[in-house]
């Protein structure tokens, strides 16, 4: 079967890769001039399973409501004059119920953990690198309160099969002794040996490479405008590239192009519940060896995550539902970097960070969208919000294994 992919994200890309690997043919489709240079360019870096938590829960709606003029908040709802931006907010309200936030968690739980599993074979088979980390993952707690819920947070994910490693203060510096300068801020820590980290751009460019080398086609610098569709289902994609308007022609079709999914799928009738969250985040180059966190960190409190990629740092995080815009905030970016300084002081030149901007594809549940669309050769592979790189690789096999007729190993809600 010829299978065209749109979009070359982490998403995209594991997608294709695993087309390959069923014995299909596929041709990737891209605007940008390389694979990974949106949303999976310059992310946090986390393979997280054990924050495989949605925004949305119980105490969501009062925390947003609390930030809602706060300009340096961890999420931030700007709200615009956007029929889709209400809906997805009204949507977004009703998965904050107790029992929703419990099965989002355990279907996003179930996607990450198969994901990090299918990561890991990835590697081993095929040597792939990109400055990757298995030293698992500390989650830091500057406030009690907010440690004694992540502690009681940690029953449903030893229920699920996961080790949350409850550690005291000296526990966490035993284990992660760059952040001595902030020993009287930390209240407590959770540690998640099984996690890991790794630079998502060059995981996405090698396994582009590698797809090339298995016959995957990337067709770069073209964008996509729409989508050709009869009774039948679709039979072709246009776009337009360097030659002008182009048709190319399929079996099946992958929509896998982050927050743009729903415009490219809104004409055909299917209108898809994710909206852009924009977040940020800041990479410099480590100033200081011996003071450079050697294990990934996330601060849950202020909702970033710090990644040591090689030689250079990276913190990444908080959310603004403010459409499709990537400009940079001033607050925003100081925001990172201001608690960076407090944390871990002489670890980075944090005095010359380079800021980026990426718009996660963000659901109301935060359960990404795999699988078939009522057109039947129309699939989806989207919505992974701030969870895509740790869950691509599975969602790449798991739709490769659906569109191949096969059942995917991992137990999960499927769109269709
Ligand atoms: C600040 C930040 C920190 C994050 N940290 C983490 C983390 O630590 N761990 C984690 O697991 N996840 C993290 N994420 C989330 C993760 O980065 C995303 O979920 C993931 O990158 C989404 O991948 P994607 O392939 O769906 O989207 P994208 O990477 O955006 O890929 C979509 C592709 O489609 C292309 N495209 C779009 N429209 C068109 C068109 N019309 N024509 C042609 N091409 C088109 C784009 O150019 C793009 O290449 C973070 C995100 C942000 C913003």
């Amino acid at each position: 079967m010829k299978v065209i992919v749109l979009g070359a994200g982490v998403i995209g890309t594991a997608s294709a890769w695993y087309l390959a690997e069923a014995g299909h043919e596929v041709v990737v489709v891209e605007r940008r001039e390389a694979p990974g240079l949106e949303t999976s360019f310059a992310n946090g870096g986390h393979v997280s399973v054990g924050h495989a938590e949605p925004w949305a829960g119980p105490g969501a709606p009062a925390k947003i409501l609390r930030w809602l003029s706060q300009d340096d908040a961890p999420l931030l709802f700007r709200p615009r004059m956007d029929p889709a931006q209400w809906r997805w907010g009204v949507q977004f309200l009703l998965e904050c119920l107790a029992w929703r936030a419990t099965a989002n968690t355990a279907q996003i739980f179930a996607m990450a953990l198969y994901s990090r599993q299918q990561l890991q074979l990835l590697r081993a088979r095929t040597g792939i690198a990109y400055d990757e980390s298995t030293r698992g993952i500390l989650h830091l707690y500057t406030d009690p309160a907010s440690f004694a819920s992540a502690r009681e947070g940690s029953a449903l994910f030893r229920r699920l099969g996961l080790a949350r490693e409850e550690k005291s203060v000296e526990e966490a510096l035993a284990l992660e002794p760059a952040l001595s300068a902030a020993r009287d801020r930390l209240a407590g820590a959770i540690f998640v040996p099984s996690d890991e980290s790794g630079d998502a751009h060059r995981f996405t460019a090698e396994l582009a490479r590698l797809s090339q080398e298995k016959g995957v086609t990337f067709l770069a610098g073209r964008e996509i405008q729409g989508l050709r569709a009869t009774d039948k289902g679709v039979t072709a994609v246009v776009v337009k590239g360097p030659a002008g308007e182009e048709t190319i022609a399929g079996d099946a079709f992958v929509v896998a192009l982050g927050s743009y999914s729903p415009l490219l799928t809104r004409p055909l009738g299917i209108d898809l519940p994710v909206y852009p969250a924009k977040g940020y985040s800041a990479t410099v180059a480590v100033a200081d060896a011996s003071r450079a966190p050697r294990v990934p960190l996330t601060d849950d409190e202020a909702k970033i995550v710090i990644t040591r990629l090689g030689d250079r740092i990276r913190v990444a995080g908080t959310a603004e539902l403010a459409g499709y815009s990537t400009e940079l905030n001033p607050v925003r970016c100081e925001v990172l970097v201001r608690r960076m300084r407090e944390l871990l002081p002489e670890a980075g030149d944090w005095a010359n960070p380079a800021y980026w901007t990426g718009l996660r594809p963000a659901t109301p549940s935060g359960v990404p969208i795999i699988g078939r669309t009522r057109i039947p050769n129309l699939w989806i592979n989207t919505g992974h919000g701030t969870l895509g790189w740790t869950m691509a690789c599975g969602s790449g096999r798991a739709l490769a294994d659906r569109i191949s007729g096969r059942r995917p190993e991992v137990v999960f809600a499927f769109a269709d």
